[in-house]
């Protein structure tokens, strides 16, 4: 677990302890961020039928680091409580009967709504719906999680909100998204909302042990941090990026991550916001030195726009054709860079 994660076990523990976990909650933050990774840590918990109490570390001075609140006045409570009550979590066994099949994607009492493809629509929702009205097999609590929440179309937000609001007892719905900006503020309004904000710059290295001094290193960095095989996939794409920008070529190969890898258009993004740092002497995340002299800095910030109203399309817009908008971003990028100078 995310070390940056630990208070917001510590409030979720608390909060179950005392009975006031509510019915639905929403995990925002970057991809990486670990919201996935706190949703299935407090489901586990709630299913287990032999919970662990571990006595935690105390994060008094760090319990509002990492996560901040909306919608919520237990926290500056949980703060001050935290210096007299000492501060734990709940783990699962890993070894009871639930743990066993929840661990297998076998639990009967849980359900995981997944985005086939790009969004998830009105069936997905209707089958949660369905899914809380049955009454438990095991008997414990029910409970859902919807992963990338944002990419519910209209009328599956709309069908999730009945549910949100006519609650059935034990039940637990979670939310996690990385954009929850494109959520619909009702149903935001109807979870309680845990922003989780990791440490960036050194800190967030050293969380990685990864060598460095790079103060640039952000957030948005956290899916190559965390796996190597992504680090190794935006290298790779990264240098076709800069071979379509300056011979034209890998146009194939861009159009087809940035088609079906959910990173691409993030990173194709990056990517061009490195190169600008470089052309205007400014520091850079990456370790991008060369001079990149082939195209201009008008052609690069042009190239930026069109980068970034792509990604304005991608993020507001559920049902976009993205096979459409990439061949027409590479096609535009390709007017752009074939400008003389
Ligand atoms: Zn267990």
């Amino acid at each position: 677990m995310k070390t940056w994660l630990l208070a917001l076990q510590q409030q979720l523990s608390r909060q179950i302890r005392e009975n006031k976990l509510p019915h639905a909650l929403l995990f925002s933050g970057v991809d990486g961020a670990g919201q996935e990774e706190i949703a299935h840590w407090l489901i586990n918990v709630l299913l287990c039928q032999n919970l662990k109490e571990d006595a935690s570390q105390d994060l008094t001075q760090g319990i509002t680091q990492g996560i901040t609140q909306e919608k919520d006045e237990s926290l500056s409570q949980v703060s001050q409580e935290a210096a007299s009550d000492k501060p734990f979590t709940f783990q699962p066994c890993g070894d009871c009967k639930t743990c066993k099949l929840f661990a297998n994607n076998s639990y009967p009492d849980h359900l995981t709504i997944v985005n086939d493809k790009n969004t998830i629509g009105v069936d997905a929702i209707r089958k949660l719906s369905q899914f809380f009205e049955k009454t438990a097999h095991i008997g414990i609590a029910k409970t859902a999680l919807v992963n990338h929440a944002d990419t519910m179309t209209v009328s599956a937000a709309n069908a999730l909100l009945k549910t949100l609001e006519e609650p059935t007892s034990q039940s637990f719905i979670m939310l996690t998204t990385h954009s929850s900006d494109v959520l619909l503020a009702t149903i935001i309004s109807r979870c309680q909302k845990f922003e989780i904000r990791p440490p960036v710059g050194k800190k967030l290295l050293a969380e990685y042990k990864k060598q460095g001094d790079d103060a640039f290193v952000n957030l948005s960095h956290l899916s190559e941090l965390t796996d190597e095989a992504t680090a190794v996939a935006f290298t790779a794409f990264r240098d076709k990026v800069k071979g379509y920008l300056c011979a034209h070529q890998h146009r194939a190969e861009l159009l087809a991550i940035l088609v079906e890898h959910r990173d691409g258009f993030r990173w194709l993004e990056k990517i061009v916001v490195n190169l600008m740092r470089n052309h205007w002497g400014w520091p850079t995340a990456g370790h991008q030195n060369e001079q990149e002299s082939v195209i201009n800095k008008q052609q690069l910030w042009q190239v930026y726009n069109l980068v970034q109203a792509a990604n304005i399309k991608l993020k507001t817009l559920v049902q976009i054709n993205r096979q459409f908008l990439s061949e027409k971003l590479l096609a535009d990028i390709s007017v752009v860079v074939k400008q003389k100078n």
